[in-house]
């Protein structure tokens, strides 16, 4: 078939790597030139699960990792502190990473596309990977995004550890993700723009250099609330349709189990109509993504003041429950203990 994937980002890549792979014909159009194309995020995720995606595209994992996390400090509000021992979580060189997936196909940098002029019918299929610009597919009533901004520093010799600052109400949180070299992203998404820890790090760390500064907001709102998946032959994978885990603003694994869940209706069209089966592809996202929808709700129920441990405890324990199943896919201990003093120390 015919493919034009918009957006060289998560999604766009790993599609471009795996449709490419199985004889179909790709056209990708990104819009940074390429000079100036960069993954804005802070590069962390599972090993366990970027392993099962490199392989799947014929890449060694080991060789893009930067930091293997061991445990993660977290800062709450009232000088409270907590410890996540962490399995598997690292941060990789995304960047490298993409452009490996990339080195087959054909794609037009600087080509900002849009629902009213980009010519759909030239394609079987037009793959919205825009992520937060959601730019082909309609926009939705309930968009929920949280700003967020940060920086790739250097010189920064004395953190080995994954550390961040939890806000007052769920309200976002800072980061320092360490890379390699003296490296790392400091950074935060925080819904009230105050972007508490980012001045403070660069105070106590007066010596950290600042190699570049990025930013986008993050998509919260689930797929539940985010359809249309599809419309016509447009069809949306990973964040433009609501894949970020709201609790973490965690994008990069759900992305890539997206794209897996649209490779596999792509599959089993073939044996059938050779057409891509949408309400397939539709329902089994719904599916895989269904308890993004309660965190959600603790996510906002919290940013509100409203949330009731009590009242509210089956969203917890389907948070929970649903969390721990998918431990390895996370790179942390997921501890329901550990989760409640948490939600209730912030
Ligand atoms: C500051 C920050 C830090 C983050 N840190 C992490 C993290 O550490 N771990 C994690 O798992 N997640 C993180 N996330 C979330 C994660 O990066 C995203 O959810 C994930 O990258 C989404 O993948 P995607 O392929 O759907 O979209 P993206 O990776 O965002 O890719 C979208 C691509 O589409 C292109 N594009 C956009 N509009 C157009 C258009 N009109 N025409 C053509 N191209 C277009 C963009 O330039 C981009 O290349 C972070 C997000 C932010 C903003």
């Amino acid at each position: 078939m015919k493919f034009a994937i918009i957006g060289a980002g998560v999604a766009g890549s790993y599609l471009g790597n795996m449709l490419y792979s199985n004889g179909h014909e790709i056209t990708m159009f990104e819009a940074f030139k390429k000079e100036n194309h960069w993954p804005v995020c802070a590069w962390g995720a599972s090993k366990h699960m970027l392993e099962h995606f490199s392989k799947k595209a014929g890449l060694d994992f080991n060789q893009y990792v930067h930091h293997v996390g061991k445990r993660l400090r977290m800062e709450l509000p009232n000088d409270k502190e907590e410890f996540l021992e962490l399995h598997g979580l690292v941060t990789y060189d995304k960047k490298q990473w993409e452009t490996d997936l990339l080195k087959d196909i054909n794609i037009k940098y600087g080509s900002v596309c849009n629902r009213e002029t980009f010519p759909s019918d030239k394609y079987d299929y037009v793959l919205d990977c825009t992520g937060f610009h959601r730019a082909l597919l309609p926009k939705t009533k309930n968009d929920f995004i949280i700003p967020a901004y940060e920086y790739l520093v250097g010189n920064i010799h004395d953190i080995e550890e994954f550390y961040v600052i939890g806000y007052k109400g769920a309200r976002g949180y800072f980061w320092y993700f360490p890379l390699s070299n003296g490296m790392g992203f400091v950074g935060a998404g925080d819904i009230d723009k105050k972007y508490y820890g980012i001045k403070e790090f660069f105070n106590r760390y007066p010596n950290a250099k600042i190699i570049k500064k990025i930013g986008r907001p993050i998509r919260l709102s689930p797929p539940k609330l985010m359809e249309p998946f599809y419309n016509n032959n447009i069809i949306g994978v990973g964040e433009s349709i609501g894949t970020v885990f709201p609790m973490l603003g965690e994008g990069i694994i759900p992305s890539l189990l997206c794209c897996e869940i649209f490779l596999k209706v792509i599959e089993q069209s073939k044996d059938s109509t050779d057409k891509f089966d949408k309400e397939a592809y539709r329902k089994n996202v719904l599916e895989k993504f269904h308890y993004y929808h309660d965190v959600y709700k603790i996510i906002r129920l919290k940013m509100d003041g409203k949330l009731n441990t009590v009242r509210h405890f089956n969203l917890l324990v389907s948070m929970y429950k649903n969390m721990k199943k998918e431990e390895k896919r996370f790179g942390f201990e997921i501890s329901f203990d550990k989760m409640r003093r948490l939600v209730n120390a912030l």
